[in-house]
């Protein structure tokens, strides 16, 4: 029988937000509007869905500059991730990350931490590299996107137990359909996912305490 493991990306195994740092190279101006359109759709004034194109389109992220950001993740990675992902491994579990965030910026980080399945949005390019769009029906581009994609790697790997790991209230909504939730506040603590997460570390190793 397999064991699942699930791990959001952003403030979790890498210190960095990979939307945020996109918006930055693009200027102070961009990345304010960005910031301001995160935070529409934390208000509930946006649905997450209008902001997740507005900021692409403000952004207009190259193919070089994904590719930027990929290095970025590596560099900010949290600093017992490699070696407690490799554990997990040895151990025998199945290890994904699932992501809000872009799956072609998330590859390169992917690759350094061995880990093959990455659930997060494509991003489109055309052939000189320019941004073309995103694939707007993939479920993080909304609420309670999280949990379908849970309901489809549950289908895929059939778990005897399922792990999920994350700083994000997006990923408190996965805690009632894996047999554990982990509130990650490593990077940043969030206090909705702080008091309600059944587990909580601020380091990633101390997982393996509690999986
Ligand atoms: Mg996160």
């Amino acid at each position: 029988m397999s064991k699942l493991i699930v791990f959001d990306c952003d403030s979790t195994l890498s210190e960095i937000e990979g939307v945020d740092e996109l918006a930055r190279a693009k200027g102070a101006d961009v990345f304010n509007q960005c910031v301001q359109l995160t935070n529409d759709a934390m208000d509930g004034s946006v649905p997450i869905a209008d902001v997740f194109a507005k900021r692409l389109d403000l952004i207009q992220p190259t193919e070089a500059l994904c590719q930027e950001v990929g290095q970025l993740y590596i560099q900010k990675i949290e600093s017992s991730a490699k070696e407690t992902i490799a554990t997990l491994q040895k151990e025998g579990w199945d290890v994904v990350i699932l992501s809000g965030g872009f799956s072609n910026v998330i590859q390169p980080f992917a690759a350094h931490l061995n880990i093959a399945h990455i659930e997060a949005v494509p991003l489109f390019f055309n052939a000189d590299g320019s941004y073309q769009g995103f694939d707007e029906r993939y479920p993080t581009t909304r609420n309670g996107g999280k949990p379908e994609i849970i309901h489809q790697l549950l289908e895929k790997y059939q778990p005897e137990t399922s792990v999920m790991v994350g700083d994000g209230v997006s990923d408190l909504e996965t805690q009632e359909h894996v047999s554990k939730f982990i509130g990650f506040g490593g990077f940043t603590p969030r206090e909705k996912v702080k008091a309600k997460a059944k587990h909580y570390i601020t380091q990633l190793s101390d997982l393996l305490d509690i999986v």
